[in-house]
């Protein structure tokens, strides 16, 4: 194909158009961050009725991830194409209702932003290529996962799993690792947060963490292979603590409160995915020279 050809041999065209997919895949996000967790309690509770034996409820959800199109919340006034443009149209209505005037959230246009800079991120970083596509897709997932984990703390296993499957199938090929080290990862990735909250609960009689992040680690090691999870772990736990901590104090929440755990996996094994070869040989290299 002559477009693909010419990604191939133009890295720069490569890099600005994963950022202009980014950010209309962003805006897309925004929907099935919002969608997704209704469509699914919505039909656990039909599932739930028909066990019951209960008769079905007149309305379930009235959407799907496409359509209808998006309304504002205040005046139910339905977003027309031009006012859905990633950004722009935020610019251009001033961050309010084209109608009711009532103000649009600043996520919806955050969102999109932080979809575009890491998609062209990850072109600029693995150049045209099949593990450039791959990492553009586990992106997408990862920010849409960790916005509903930091909505509803639920990492929802429509998400996880599927992307988990997705990382041992590339590797068979080899793509980022190879498929021995993919399931040991995946396996050592449950494995050791399953442990860790299996020891929390017996000594707290808590649940500390969600069956989720277990996945969620796993997914990690599935796609980078075992040598991913030591970082991974280590950076969450960090960031967590550090940026958890902040965010409680802002709140002025206790320390009790729950918070979610997944959008800090979600961005540690990111990094350690993209950079973890060159941390751990520049630890190793200062380690060396004490
Ligand atoms: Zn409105």
């Amino acid at each position: 194909m002559p477009l693909l050809d010419f990604l191939a041999s133009h890295a720069l065209a490569f890099v600005f158009s994963a950022l202009l997919l980014g950010l209309l895949v962003g805006s897309f996000l925004n929907v099935v961050v919002y969608r997704l967790p209704i469509m699914l309690k919505s039909d656990w509770q039909g599932e739930a009725r028909e066990i019951l034996g209960l008769p079905a409820e007149e309305k379930g959800a009235t959407f799907n991830l496409f359509l209808p199109n998006s309304q504002c919340p205040c005046c139910g006034h339905e977003i027309r194409p031009w006012e859905n443009l990633p950004i722009i149209s935020y610019l251009a209505l001033r961050g309010r209702c084209s109608s009711c005037k009532s103000p649009i959230s600043k996520r919806y246009p955050l969102v999109e932003l932080a979809c575009g800079l890491l998609s062209a991120y990850v072109a600029w970083h693995f150049g045209f290529g099949w593990q450039a596509g791959a990492i553009l897709l586990l992106t997408w997932g990862l920010l849409a996962m960790s916005l509903i984990d930091a909505d509803h703390q639920w990492l929802p296993d429509v998400l996880v799993l599927p992307l988990l499957w997705l990382g041992l199938t590339l590797n068979l090929f080899g793509l980022f690792t190879s498929l021995e080290e993919a399931v040991l990862g995946a396996i050592g990735g449950y494995l050791a947060l399953w442990s860790v909250a299996a020891l929390f609960k017996l000594i707290t009689r808590r649940d500390g963490m969600g069956n989720g992040d277990f996945k969620l680690l796993a997914l990690f090691g599935a796609w980078g292979g075992w040598q991913v999870l030591p970082l991974t772990i280590l950076l969450s736990s960090c960031t967590g603590a550090i940026l958890g901590s902040i965010l409680l104090r802002l709140n002025n929440r206790g320390l009790g409160t729950e918070i979610p755990y997944g959008p800090y996996l979600a961005l540690a094994g990111w990094i350690a995915l993209l950079w973890g070869d060159s941390i751990t040989s520049t630890y190793l290299h200062f380690a060396n020279f004490k």
